[in-house]
This record gives structure tokens, C-alpha cells and sequence, in this order.
């Protein structure tokens, strides 16, 4: 059965804890342990699926199609391990769960109450797969003393008493303000996050501290008195210049071996960090630089397209250069000329997005990456626009457009290259969607396979035919334009497998243009950098060579 370490924040939000969860769980699978993250988030939303990427950044799917909090990009980064459905819930899915229960009766006539009903339901997405792995890493969203989140932490608290003694510790982070005028770092807010754990029943056994100014041991011995936790349990964090240094530099400071003391495992097997020395090097050692510009919407948040930004960054250590990736408002090019704001750039890459507003100015950066032979690569919305520009300026559609944009006016203005995706098919089953269906959950969502042509420079940037990757889409590229766009030299150059929805399109010779309908960017590792962003920067930098 596994052993659960519970993450909580005080103090701040934005601490880091997914990070630091995920890190841990990256040394613990370096000690040879079986590991999966988990994300418990108090907000009221069913999953964070409807939610603008402004709010909440980027939305992550999984292989099984659940749309999720960032958090589990870091998790699938650090560990490897694909995240399912059931490695993440808000208090939204639990309360609608419970209600469904309710109005079938399920609770035989009781009053339905937080304490049991919603904490049980909690516990019981805590205890889903529990023997599969040695470790279950379940990180809770926001900071201690959020209302919302007080049904996990009662939850947390009922999980760990249920299990027998010594299977469940809690992990908790805050931060150490450092007062400039006194040249102190303050340990109270600490204390009293600590306090306000330990009034709803949770004792931490790990404190993890952030702060920006190195903790002096006195006040470390401090936070351990006041806090009941032991001295080498509480355990600094500081800034790094890399995420990906966040392994290595907690088990520089004894996270790992504090969260196996808790346990009381010992002698802890020795760990292995080869891969993490071995993605540091190539962090550090990169030769030379190319710039790519991210031509989309979302741009005043990086959260918003983080996994694109990781991925970037992987494909650079791929090819060890570093990647400069600037992020230009697509609204920009519709008032200006692209030439003066892309010429510095090595490559151009188009993100996925939602709704028509900077849809001009991607097609018009399309046109600009294709019209000068610049790398190119169009994820999602960005194939769709890439296809659409090659519709209009290639295929002589002057008229083409994506029925998104036409069912947000509210009018027809645009012939609908690109339609609403009425149904498809999963596994063994026809999947069937409506214009007015709910928009929560009813995307083309989760990993689906394609064939790639044979010969074509996908199939030689992935070194195979059949692919499988990760969807969240309405609209698709009609199938109908395939001849025209082909003749005109836009190949159609992965299909999902009953050839009826194109997955990915290439210019013919173009040195390096695709576009592709899904989400290779949540699939890459720095371990593993994905071939699409390892062949993308690849082609970046042959090109940063020739200017
Ligand atoms: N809005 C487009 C669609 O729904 C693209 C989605 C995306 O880029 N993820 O098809």
C-alpha cells in the first residue's frame, strides 16, 4: 500500500509547491520508489477546463482526456509518469459528485453534510490506485485558512488517522520575508501558518521554508521549536536560475532524506541522479542561442502557454542552445506589418487558442514563416490558421475561415475551411457532439493516434508512422480541402487512422513547416525532449546559421 505525502501552503500562494512536489517526486523515483502525483484544487469549478488561461494559466490534458491544473505538467516533467483522470479534482467535481449521489438516493435519506459526505469523497479519490505505487505525492491548491479548502484538509486529516501509523506525512511551504531595514528574516508568518495547520489536527513533519536570503542555522533551530518539527526536517529553499536544477539542489538540502527519516525508512537506498546531472549539463552548457517568436493571444501571462515554454526550452537542451523565446500579441499584425517585428527571429511558432480575436494577425505570421522559408511550427489553432492562410493565399479561397470565429459573431462571413467537429471515433465507440452542447468536458479531448505519409518530414522528425498524441479541440480542418490545398503544395501529412480528420499539414518545400491539430508540448521532458520541439529548434538553428 502506498505511502502518502500530503503538500500544503502557508503564508503566500505561489510558492512552489507543485514544483517542490514535483521534485520530490523525482528524487523518491530516484531512490528506486514507485511514484504518483496527485492535485486536490478548492476552487468551484468542475475542472479548470472552462476557465480563460488569464485566470489560471495553461489548462493540462492528460492521455485520458481530463482537462487539469497546470501543476500536472510539472509532475509529468519531473517523474515521467502520465497523470490520469484521477490524479486530479476540485471541490467543484467533489460537490457535484456528492449532489449526483444525492438525487439518486444514494445516501439512503440522510442529511448530506460536508463532514462525512464531501470528505469521504474526497478520501475516496485520495485512495484510487493506493497499491499500485510506494509513493502517493497529494498536493492541496491555495494556502491554509482558505475557506474553500477546508474539506481537504479535514479530508487529509480523517485519510492519514484511517491508515495505520507511519503511512502518511505532511509536507507544508512557507516563505521567510526578509526585512531590508533590519537585515532579518522573519520566522512569525511561518509560525503561525504552522499554528493555523496544527488548529485543524495537521502537524507537519516536513517544513519547507522559501526564502531569497540564505536561513542562518539559529533561525532554522527556531522554526523547529516553535513549529514541532525537527531541525533537519525543516529544510530552505532558495531561487534557482532553472526549474530543472529543483531536484538536485532539495536533495542538496535533504528533502528526500527528511521525508524518508518521516517515514522511518532506513537505511534509504542510495539515489541516483544521472539524469538530473545529465539535463543540468545541458542547461548549462548550451552553444550559442536562437530567438523564437510565440505569435499568440494569451501573451501578457507565460503561465498561459507553459508547457510550450518548457518544451522550447527542452528542444534547445535536445540541440544544447539556448532558446530566447519572445512572446508577440498576435492583434499587433493586424495593424502592422509582421516583416519589421519577425525578421530577428530564427523561428516562429503559433500556439493554440480560443475565440476569433488575433486570428488575422496568426494567419498574417503564417503567411510571413512561409512566404521566407522561416521555421514554423502551428499547434492546435495554429495549424488551423496555417491552413487557413494556405486556403486563402494558395488555394484562391479568399473567403476561407474557421466556423469558430462565425459561430462567435453570430454570422456567416467565411467559407468554413475549418468546421465544427460534429463526431468522431474513440477506441471502438462514435463519439457524437451538438452546437449547443455543454462546453464543460465536450472538446475532442485526450490522446488519439494518427498515420503519418510515409517519406513526409513529420514521419522523419518522429522516426516512425503512427503517433499518439494529446487533442483538445472543437474545430478541425475539413478533410474536403485536402486535394485543392495539396496541389497547391500544403501536404496533409497525418491523418488519424480512418483518414477522415486531418492531424497534421506540411509545406512541400518549405526547409520547415508544420502544423499539427493536437499538443506535442505536453508530452515533452527534459529527459525526453518531444521530436516535433527537438526538430523545431533543430531547424532554428540551421537558420540562425544562414542570417
Ligand atoms: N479553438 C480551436 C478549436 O477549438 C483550437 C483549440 C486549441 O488551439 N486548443 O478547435
Amino acid at each position: 500500500m502506498a505511502r502518502y505525502v500530503f503538500i500544503t501552503g502557508g503564508v503566500v500562494s505561489s510558492l512552489g509547491k507543485g514544483l517542490a512536489s514535483a521534485a520530490l517526486g523525482a528524487l523518491l523515483q530516484a531512490r528506486g520508489f514507485s511514484v504518483r502525483l496527485r492535485k486536490l484544487d478548492p476552487y468551484l469549478n468542475v475542472d479548470p477546463g472552462t476557465m480563460s488561461p488569464f485566470e489560471h494559466g495553461e489548462v493540462f490534458v492528460t492521455d485520458d482526456g481530463a482537462e487539469t491544473d497546470l501543476d500536472l505538467g510539472h509532475y509529468e516533467r519531473f517523474t515521467g509518469v502520465s497523470a490520469r483522470k484521477t490524479d486530479s479534482v476540485s471541490s467543484g467535481r467533489i460537490y457535484s459528485n456528492v449532489l449526483e449521489k444525492e438525487r439518486k438516493g444514494a445516501y439512503l435519506g440522510k442529511t448530506i453534510q460536508v463532514i462525512p459526505h464531501a470528505t469521504n469523497e474526497i478520501k475516496d479519490f485520495l485512495a484510487v490506485g493506493e497499491d499500485e505505487v510506494d509513493f502517493m505525492l497529494c498536493e492541496i491548491g491555495g494556502t491554509v485558512g482558505d475557506i474553500e479548502g477546508l474539506p481537504f484538509f479535514e479530508a487529509i486529516r480523517q485519510f492519514a488517522q484511517d491508515k495505520p501509523r507511519g503511512q502518511c506525512i505532511f509536507m507544508h511551504l512557507t516563505l521567510l520575508p526578509y526585512l531590508a531595514a533590519s537585515g532579518e528574516l522573519k520566522t512569525k508568518p511561518t509560525q503561525h501558518s504552522v499554528k493555523e495547520l496544527r488548529s485543524i489536527g495537521l502537524q507537519p513533519d516536513v517544513l519547507v521554508c522559501r526564502s531569497e536570503h540564505p536561513i542562518p542555522e539559529k533561525e532554522r533551530a527556531k522554526i523547529a521549536l516553535f513549529c514541532n518539527v525537527r531541525p533537519e526536517a525543516v529544510i530552505p529553499a532558495y531561487d534557482l536560475k532553472s526549474i530543472y536544477e529543483a531536484p538536485l539542489a532539495y536533495h542538496r538540502v535533504g528533502l528526500d532524506q527528511a521525508v524518508l527519516d518521516a517515514f522511518g525508512i532506513s537505511p534509504a537506498p542510495k539515489p541516483d541522479m544521472t539524469r538530473w546531472e545529465d539535463v543540468m549539463d545541458r542547461l548549462n552548457n548550451a552553444e550559442g542561442e536562437v530567438r523564437v517568436a510565440i505569435v499568440g493571444k494569451y501573451v501578457q501571462l507565460e503561465d498561459a502557454y507553459k508547457s510550450i515554454a518548457e518544451a522550447l526550452t527542452h528542444g534547445g537542451m535536445a540541440n544544447r542552445v539556448r532558446v530566447k523565446a519572445e512572446w508577440i500579441d498576435a492583434e499587433i499584425f493586424e495593424r502592422e506589418d509582421p516583416g519589421p517585428h519577425l525578421e530577428r527571429f530564427n523561428a516562429i511558432l503559433v500556439p493554440g487558442g480560443f475565440g476569433e480575436r488575433g486570428t488575422e494577425g496568426k494567419i498574417r505570421a503564417a503567411q510571413y514563416a512561409r512566404e521566407k522559408g522561416i521555421p514554423y511550427l502551428g499547434i492546435c489553432l495554429g495549424m488551423q490558421m496555417a491552413v487557413i492562410e494556405a486556403a486563402r493565399n494558395m488555394a484562391g479561397l479568399p473567403d476561407a475561415g474557421s466556423e469558430e470565429f462565425d459561430h462567435e459573431a453570430g454570422k456567416k462571413r467565411f467559407t468554413p475551411v475549418v468546421y465544427h467537429l460534429k463526431e468522431w471515433v474513440q477506441g471502438n465507440h462514435r463519439v457524437e457532439r451538438k452546437l449547443d452542447d455543454d462546453k464543460g468536458g465536450t472538446m475532442r479531448l485526450g490522446a488519439y493516434s494518427a498515420t503519418l505519409k510515409e517519406g513526409s518530414k513529420v514521419a522523419e522528425v518522429y522516426g516512425t508512422c503512427e503517433i499518439e498524441e494529446r487533442h483538445r479541440h472543437r474545430y478541425e480542418v475539413d478533410v474536403k480541402y485536402r486535394e485543392p490545398l495539396e496541389t497547391c503544395g500544403l501536404v496533409f501529412s497525418g491523418m488519424s487512422p480512418d483518414g477522415r480528420l486531418p492531424e497534421i499539414v506540411e509545406h512541400k518545400g518549405h526547409p520547415w513547416f508544420i502544423g499539427v491539430q493536437f499538443h506535442p508540448e505536453l508530452k515533452s521532458k527534459p529527459f525526453a525532449p518531444h521530436p516535433l520541439f527537438a526538430g523545431f529548434v533543430k531547424a532554428a538553428k540551421e537558420q540562425s546559421r544562414l542570417v
